[in-house]
């Protein structure tokens, strides 16, 4: 491909190029619902994610043409500079050949002088000062053996100095040739380097509406929560304790002192050592006792399919196979197990997962999170 094709066609994968690199966040869509608006802001959030992904891809390839780009150059730099050279060297030539040609030239008008001064040569007294015409044929001769050895000299110093005025031409010419080409090699550089900074800012506004979708999805997500709770969704399950509303450590990622980062399944409430512990509904004990690091605990199986835990107790009330009926004591707060102090630990299992138990404990109150 010509460097003129290859450039044209460089430019055309750029256009192409900047027609996504235009950051457009989706016109509002008032949802009817909360949980359409959270699915929108997924959607958006994905979108925006593969725009990321496809920008970077596309960031990738142009940042790999620019360092083909910039090789070239670097190989033309190279070419020129040593065009240069020759072009100076046969510059260097060039002017000891006309020093040559001059010094000649001196040293023939000086013989001449001094022929002329002895007598023997003058263009005007050589025909007068004949005694004979063979005389004269004679000093002609002379003058003539001496003007074409000088002749010869100095046409020689001509010819090869002509010469290489004409290597310097070309030199010359090959050189500009390859300065234009590098040039328009760096105009294509200087495009791919702005075209390198337009995506990193369009990625820089993607990601800031990334960042902005991922917080509209906690706000909404957080007011689906608040809804479901006014809604009565939790209806049927009450606190576990009647002596607090403080939750000390919420539900999902947490900051364990034993384990480093590690999802917690329940939440903890903050109680006093000692305060009871009432089943959350009715139902059935499926465990009561010691439980590995939920220390001593009670699970209670519920008619509607979920299954509560209280952890951490300190002593129990109730024996498996047990009915429970609401608020009844089932045991007391303590810090058995893996606990660092007095809490009840309240998880809400239902079919293989667990839920969240903030949207069935209304009105608590986040404690130190
Ligand atoms: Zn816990």
């Amino acid at each position: 491909m010509s460097n003129r094709k290859r450039a044209v066609s460089f430019l055309c994968a750029l256009c192409m190029m900047f027609s996504i690199l235009i950051v457009t966040r989706p016109a509002p869509v008032y949802a009817e619902s909360l949980s359409e608006q959270l699915e929108q802001t997924r959607q958006e959030k994905k979108d925006l994610e593969d725009k990321i992904e496809a920008l970077r891809a596309d960031k990738d390839k142009i940042i790999q043409e620019k360092d083909l780009l910039d090789q070239r150059n670097d190989k033309l730099r190279v070419e020129v500079n040593l065009i240069q050279r020759q072009s100076d060297e046969t510059q260097a030539r060039i002017e000891e050949l006309t020093a040559q040609e001059k010094e000649q030239y001196e040293l023939f008008c000086k013989q001449v002088r001094q022929e002329e001064e002895r007598g023997t040569v003058s263009y005007w007294s050589v025909i007068f000062k004949s005694a004979s015409f063979s005389d004269l044929l004679a000093r002609l001769d002379f003058v003539g053996e001496v003007m074409d050895y000088d002749r010869k000299v100095i046409q020689n110093l001509q010819d090869t100095r002509k010469q290489l005025s004409e290597d310097k031409a070309a030199l010359e010419q090959q050189k500009a040739e390859l300065v234009s080409a590098q040039q328009e090699l760096q105009a294509q550089i200087n495009a791919a380097s702005e075209l390198i900074r337009d995506f990193e800012e369009t990625e820089a506004g993607h990601q800031a509406l990334l960042d902005q979708a991922a917080s509209d999805e906690k706000r909404i997500q957080e007011l689906i929560r608040q809804q479901q709770i006014s809604s009565g969704e939790s209806a049927g399950y009450i606190w576990p304790t009647n002596a607090t509303r403080y939750v000390t450590s919420p539900y999902g990622d947490r900051w364990c002192p034993y384990h480093g980062w590690e999802y917690h399944n329940g939440v903890d409430i903050g109680a006093a050592y000692g305060t009871s512990v009432l089943a959350a509904n009715n139902g059935t004990v499926i465990q009561a006792g010691w439980n590995g690091g939920y220390g001593i605990s009670v699970m209670i199986s519920h008619p509607d399919g979920i299954t509560t835990l209280y952890g951490h107790m300190c002593d129990w009330n109730v024996s498996v196979g047990q009915k429970v009926s609401q608020g009844q004591v089932i045991g007391w707060c303590g810090s058995t197990g893996n606990s660092t102090g007095p809490h009840i630990h309240y998880t809400m299992y239902k079919g293989s997962g667990t839920l969240n138990p903030l949207n069935y404990l209304p009105g608590y109150i986040p404690y130190d999170w």
